[in-house]
């Protein structure tokens, strides 16, 4: 298949158009290069050769996308690009609505235009806002409440995907929204890894501790109700994660999906690590003390965030072929190692 993913530049992006290489198919990434890599793009092509293309340019262009899509007749979209940090996401809402929602309505009417009816969509549990997870975890029938402008704009997004394959027109668009949580490591392999700017997620600045770039890892809250105090989340390996849009994308082609249906999974391992189990892990991996520092909370944490993963297990066969911590983090620990300055 031809398949165009948005965002394939950035990290999860990158690492679904790797896959989809791998697994034979030709890649178009549509990025502009705004928080995404070079460097990712030149693995990328060196990794697909004459099976992948990238434009560069913006999902908020209807013009770019138009040639984009006339000129690659993909059979379906990945559709990753977006901005995607919490904290700035409530300084420039203005900025995370018209990338995350206009941008995906630009996106939308150039699929109509192309005639492309496939979409893979890069959701989030940030759409559940602070859910009471139970014992079994959180469930994609959990009312999605958000409580940050980008859990807002991904749950509008959802929204408007579920409205246009409910609709009349012909023929219908079928989606599926993956909605994440967590999300570490890198390709096993090394041909790409994890670089953030700024830098925010725990495992990266661990990692940035133990290779010197930083003194200490700041413990955001010690004083939560958890078992240890700190806060806990469910890591899925990025591979696995990759694997889980796959799937979906197989599905969609398919059975019940194959007359235009929007459904959304969750993609996790169901399992929660705290903070101080992340950075135990870490440690393992590394050798290194990596010291902390207890700091104040930081605005907008949930306590307790981990998936109910069993609807996709259930429903598209998905497990998690990596599941434990160490492993994820061994492998973007050696991506690290190998690129202390990351894709620079
Ligand atoms: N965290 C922390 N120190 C850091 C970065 C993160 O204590 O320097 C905590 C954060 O408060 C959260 C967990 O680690 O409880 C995971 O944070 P991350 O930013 O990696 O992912 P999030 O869950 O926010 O998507």
């Amino acid at each position: 298949m031809r398949i165009l993913v948005t965002g394939g530049a950035g990290f999860i992006g990158s690492h679904a158009a790797l896959r989809l290489l791998d697994e034979g198919h030709d890649v178009i990434v549509v990025d502009n290069l705004f928080r995404g890599h070079q460097g990712a793009i030149q693995s990328l092509a060196a990794c697909g050769g004459p099976r992948f293309r990238f434009a560069q340019g913006s999902i908020c262009d209807g013009e770019f996308l138009s040639d984009v899509f006339a000129r690659e007749r993909p059979d379906a979209v990945m559709h990753f690009a977006a901005l995607a940090y919490v904290g700035e996401s409530v300084e420039r809402p203005v900025d995370y609505y018209r990338t995350n929602v206009v941008g995906g309505i630009t996106l939308l009417r150039a699929m109509r235009g192309a005639n492309v009816r496939r979409i893979v969509f890069s959701s989030t549990c940030a759409t559940y806002g602070e859910p009471n997870p139970g014992t079994t975890g959180i469930a994609e029938s959990t009312a999605q409440a958000p409580v940050n402008p980008y859990g807002e704009t991904k749950l509008c997004f959802e929204r408007l995907l579920r409205a246009a394959c409910r609709s009349t027109e012909a023929p219908p668009l079928a989606a599926v929204a993956l909605r994440y949580f967590n999300v570490v490591g890198c390709d096993a392999k090394g041909r790409l890894g994890e670089d953030h700017r700024p830098e925010t997620h725990l495992v990266p600045i661990a990692l940035e501790v133990a290779l010197g770039k930083r003194s200490h890892v700041a413990l955001f809250g010690t004083d939560w109700p958890t078992a240890d105090g700190t806060c806990v989340r469910d890591y899925v390996h990025v591979e696995d994660l990759i694997e889980a849009h796959l799937l979906a994308l197989g599905a969609l082609g398919t059975g019940e999906f194959r007359s235009g249906k929007f459904l959304a999974w969750n993609v996790g391992t169901g399992r929660g690590h705290s903070v101080r189990e992340v950075l135990d892990a870490c440690r393992r991996v590394t050798g290194h003390p990596i010291p902390t520092k207890e700091a104040p909370r930081r605005a907008g944490d949930p306590p307790v965030l981990f998936a109910d993963a069993r609807a996709i297990e259930r429903d598209l066969g998905f497990h998690p072929k990596k599941p434990a911590l160490e492993t994820a983090i061994a492998d973007l620990w050696r991506w690290m190692q190998a690129h202390p300055r990351g894709y620079a």
